[in-house]
């Protein structure tokens, strides 16, 4: 069965060091300290036992920062694994389960591996997602809808008020917003879920919190939609976070000032590197994320990118149609958005 699928090809995580590496959208400055203290504390003979299943102590945490009860928070190893959960639990239906064709490029490996059918909904000619699409109309209704909020790797937002208008107009279908890049300038859907059964919302401490070696990952929605996911988890791994990383989570979360300054950091950041591109002639498209995504009218974006790697500066290129004339590009520190700029300056010169 399985020698059918089409895996997804994670972004490189190169062995050399010195890299410039603006390739998977990692946060250019490390955790809270106070995370990285929490998890040292952590690291005591209390490893020998096995740690809480239920997490309760973070989906406590998680639910007073955002607002919700604990009985609305599940965790996991990463927003892929509740992603996966979701995809297993929620997603499947006899009606396909819609996304746009731009996307996360998990989520049609997901499919996959889940033999769920899909209808990929295209972009809009500026390639922003339209809400008018995914409601029901000419092409049926949706089982249901995944859209990531920034979208990846366009980096453009919908309002919370465009995401409500999908939630509402599709009252049968579970709606999952994947806010993985919500922290850097978009508005997030976690306040519509008291109102909406069907809506689920995940998030990641992988880019804002700048944990992606930690694993953590939540989603926030109504307690019926999550006993589906316990039901998935409980089926495969009862014991998704270990002890360090539901220290370290606790920690990073309630460290809300650091998250601040981070986040201002890496938009400030965005919008000097978004001021550089264009003045080197790029198109490049409206960014909420800690990523850009843009395209030189007059230079191929796979020869770009391999002229970028052999100065050590490694960016992603998708060999995708439509999109394979784009570069996506990390925001890292202004160093090294400096160098990346200097850079093209060489090559285009
Ligand atoms: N959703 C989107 C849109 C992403 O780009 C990523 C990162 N590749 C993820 C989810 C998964 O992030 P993580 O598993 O590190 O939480």
């Amino acid at each position: 069965m399985v020698h059918g699928l089409s895996p997804y090809v994670p972004g490189e995580q190169p062995k050399l060091q010195n890299l410039v590496k603006l390739n998977t959208n990692e946060l250019p400055y490390g955790p809270s300290p106070r995370a990285i203290a929490a998890i040292q504390a952590a690291a005591d003979d209390s490893l020998r036992l096995y740690p809480d299943p239920g997490a309760s102590a973070l989906r406590e945490t998680l639910g007073r920062h955002y607002g919700v009860p604990a009985d609305h928070v599940f965790v996991g190893n990463g927003s892929d694994e509740v992603l996966a959960h979701a995809f297993m639990g929620l997603l499947r239906h006899e009606r396909p389960l819609w996304f746009p064709d731009i996307s996360y490029s998990f989520y049609p490996v997901y499919c996959g591996l889940y033999g769920i059918t899909s209808r990929s909904v295209p972009l809009a000619d500026d390639f922003s997602i339209d809400p008018a699409d995914y409601l029901p109309g000419e092409a049926g209704s949706a089982g249901a809808i995944i859209l990531p909020n920034p979208n990846a790797p366009t980096g453009r937002a919908l309002t919370r008020a465009e995401v409500e208008r999908i939630v509402a107009g599709n009252p049968d279908a579970v709606v999952v917003i994947d806010e993985a890049y919500v922290d850097f300038g978009a508005e997030s859907a976690v306040p519509l879920v008291a109102q909406y059964p069907n809506l689920l919302v995940v998030q990641t401490l992988s880019k804002s919190r700048g944990l992606a070696g930690l694993r953590v990952g939540y989603a926030i929605g109504q307690p019926a939609l999550l006993e589906a996911l316990d039901r998935v988890k409980n089926s495969f791994n009862s014991y998704p976070l270990d002890r360090l990383a539901l220290a370290g989570a606790m920690a990073a979360i309630e460290d809300t000032d650091y998250l601040a300054r981070t986040c201002q950091t890496v938009i400030d950041s965005r919008e000097t590197l978004v001021a550089g591109l264009r003045q080197a002639g790029f198109e490049v498209l409206p960014s909420a994320a800690n990523f850009v995504f843009a395209r030189h009218p007059g230079r191929d974006a796979a020869a770009l990118s391999a002229a970028l790697r052999e100065r050590g500066i490694i960016v992603r290129h998708f060999s995708r149609p439509r999109i394979d004339q784009f570069l996506r590009i990390t925001v890292g520190t202004d160093a090294e958005c400096r160098t990346l700029l200097d850079a093209l300056a060489q090559i285009l010169s």
